[in-house]
Order: structure tokens, then sequence, then C-alpha cells
């Protein structure tokens, strides 16, 4: 096997963490970064997190947990189809949601909108950002600083997104969003495994839930062509072993397009450093033709699944849950613990964020119940 690519990043060269630590024994700093991670609560808190079906609602759902792990699995293969750092990626791919509220992203729509309206100065709550914030600030674990103290690599890549205003704060993790240039190949690859994942995951509970149905998706393309392929391989086979055949080639396909049209453009472009990834265009995609039909698939979900009545009345309830929090943790705050109480306003209103982002779905209804019945 190859040694790394020239445009992989290495953690020999890392540009470090922002508390410098001598360098692990026996393990590499990417390396060290996963495992911090692993350990981390706010890791096994994603267990207990909705990615679109409450936890408690089926023991097969994907959870935040699960849907991590994924992303994983798929973002490493394709590291390694491209000799780009493994360990990076899947350090990247376990910590990306760690930010995430409970109840999904009903759960952080509103608490975003609870922020913006109540607490104006705070800038809102977006997950990306908070996901960093876990592992920059929350996470306290070690005698010598706050968070994870991650190296600089694997905090680009958490931060997937994040707005202008609250990039100037950020310092280098937050330059590429001024000046518009691309984080590693790493952390694009690990975004787009990131979409692999929920698109396929959640074609197969969305069925297993009953809300869509086969017949429905015979009009996604990209479905309907791996469907027909399946059954030309295997006639008459049992419904529950089409579906799951349906999605593993689609898995498939996805992470080979993605595979080749990234490396015809590493081809072309020949980036000869990371640096020099991180100032030319984007390299990881999806060929046209395949990005129109994940973009269909992805369509069709929202339509027919994360928008379908049952999940916005589960939806529905979610925000209530997270508005009735806020709002009575933020007009009372002796209904908080001492750790979460702050003299200025404004920190108050992210502590009280950081509070609720931190629960999982079970948590927050019990704090819920615990504020508002006296039953
Ligand atoms: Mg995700």
């Amino acid at each position: 096997m190859a040694g790394p690519a020239p445009y992989a990043c290495r953690p020999d060269v890392s540009r470090g963490r922002r508390h410098p630590e001598p360098p692990p024994a026996g393990r590499t700093d990417f390396q060290r970064d996963r495992d911090r991670i692993i350990h981390c609560s706010a890791f096994r808190r994603l267990e207990y997190k909705t990615q679109v079906f409450l936890n408690h609602e089926g023991d097969l759902f994907r959870t935040r947990l699960t849907h991590s792990i994924e992303v994983a699995q798929i973002a490493r293969t394709l590291a390694r189809n491209l000799a780009v750092n493994e360990d990076l990626t899947e350090a990247i791919a376990l910590a990306h949601d760690l930010g995430h509220t409970p109840f999904g992203h009903a759960g952080q729509d509103e608490l975003n909108a609870c922020l913006r309206e109540r607490v104006p100065e705070a800038g809102g709550f977006e997950h990306n950002l908070q996901s960093l914030r876990v592992v920059d600030e929350l996470e306290e674990r070690y005698a010598a600083f706050n968070g994870l103290n991650l190296c600089f690599e694997t905090r680009e890549g958490i931060l997937k997104h994040c707005s202008r205003g609250h990039a100037r704060r950020l310092g280098d993790v937050g330059a590429r969003f001024l000046d518009g240039t691309q984080p590693s190949l790493e952390a694009q690859l690990t975004n787009l495994a990131d979409e692999i994942a929920y698109n396929n995951h959640d074609v197969d509970d969305g069925l297993r839930s009953g809300l869509i149905t086969v017949r429905q998706l015979l009009d996604v393309d990209i479905f309907a062509a791996h469907h027909e392929q399946v059954l030309r391989r295997h006639p008459g086979v049992d419904p529950k072993r089409l579906v799951s055949e349906v999605i593993r080639a689609m898995i498939n396909t996805l992470v080979q397009d993605l595979t080749r049209t990234t490396a015809d453009r590493l081809g072309r472009l020949r980036p000869q450093s990371v640096d020099e990834v991180r100032a030319g265009p984007p390299l990881a995609a999806f060929s046209d033709e395949v990005r129109v039909q994940a973009d269909a698939l992805k369509q069709f979900l929202l339509k027919n699944l994360y928008r379908h009545f049952q999940v916005m009345r589960m939806t529905g309830k979610a925000r209530r849950v997270v508005r009735e929090l806020f709002r009575a943790f933020q007009e009372d705050p002796r209904l908080l613990a001492d750790e979460y109480r702050r003299e200025d306003p404004v920190d108050q209103a992210r502590a009280i964020a950081d509070y609720i982002a931190g629960m999982t779905d079970r948590y927050a209804i019990r704090e819920h119940r615990a504020i508002y019945r006296m039953d």
C-alpha cells in the first residue's frame, strides 16, 4: 500500500493544539483526537439523541450515535481510497454531531429561535458551532484545560458551516468562512459521508416506520434503478432483504462515484500539500449526474418523511419542550443548578443554551416535567 498522498493531512506536521502538549506515545495526534472524542461524555449522550425518530419510538431506528458511526465508516473508506488520513476523517465524523440538541433538527431550530427572540445579542444557536464549542470549551475532563484540546485539523473539520459574525471571533478555525478557502480533503470527504449516511439510513428507517413506502420511492431515480438491478439479480427476494440490498447498493454507488470524481479532480489539479488543497477549489464531489440523483432523494425525504404529519406532530411537541425550558430558565435563572448560573444576561442565555443543547431527549422531557408539573 502506498504512503499518504502529498495532499493528505499529516499528524506530525499538524497546526497543533490550542494548549501545547507533548506528542502521544504509541499513537499519532489524530488517533489521540479520535480517542478523546470516544471517551467524552457528549459522545455517550449521542446514544439518546434523536436523528429523525425519537429515541423511544423504536429500538431499531438510528440515533445520533449510530448515525455518527455510519458516517465514520463511510468516511474511512473514502479516506483510504484517496490516500488521505483515515484517523482524522474518523475523528471528524465521530465528533461532527456532538453539539446537536435533543430532538434532532426541530430542537436545534427552536433553540436558535428562542435565543434570537429573547437575547439577540447572544447571536443565536448553530449546531456546528456548538459541536466545536463542546470540544473547545464544554467538556470538563482534563486538569490543564477546558474541552478536549483537539488538533486544528480536527476542529477545522468539525466546523462545517459558520456565520461570518461567529467566524470573526473564532480566529484560525473561522478564517476560511471569511476568506472563502476550503477545509482539508479529510473534512470535505467527511461532510459528504454525512450526506451519504443520512440519505440512506433515513430511507431505511422511513420504510421500517411505515411512513414512506417502496412504491413511493420507485419515483426516485436512484432508488428505482438499484431496485431493478437487485430484482434482476435476485428474483423473488424477500421484501425486507430487497430493501437492504437496494440501500447497500445505493451507498456503494455513491461512495464509488464520489471516490472517482474526487480522484479525477486530484489528478487534474495535483495539489502538493494540504495548504494547496485549502487554497484551491472544492475537491470532494459527486459527478453531476449522481449529484442530481442524490438531491432528488433528499427532496423526496424532505417532502415525504421529514414533513410527514406524524413526524411533524413529534417535532411540534419537541419544539414546545425546548421553548418552554428555555423560557422558564431565562425568566427565572434560580431554577438552574449553580453551575449554570451567570451574572451577565448574555452569558446566562448562552449557559442555558449549552445546558439545553447537552440534554438527551429523555432528560429534556424529564426536566420539562419537573418544571411544569406538580405530579
Ligand atoms: Mg450528521
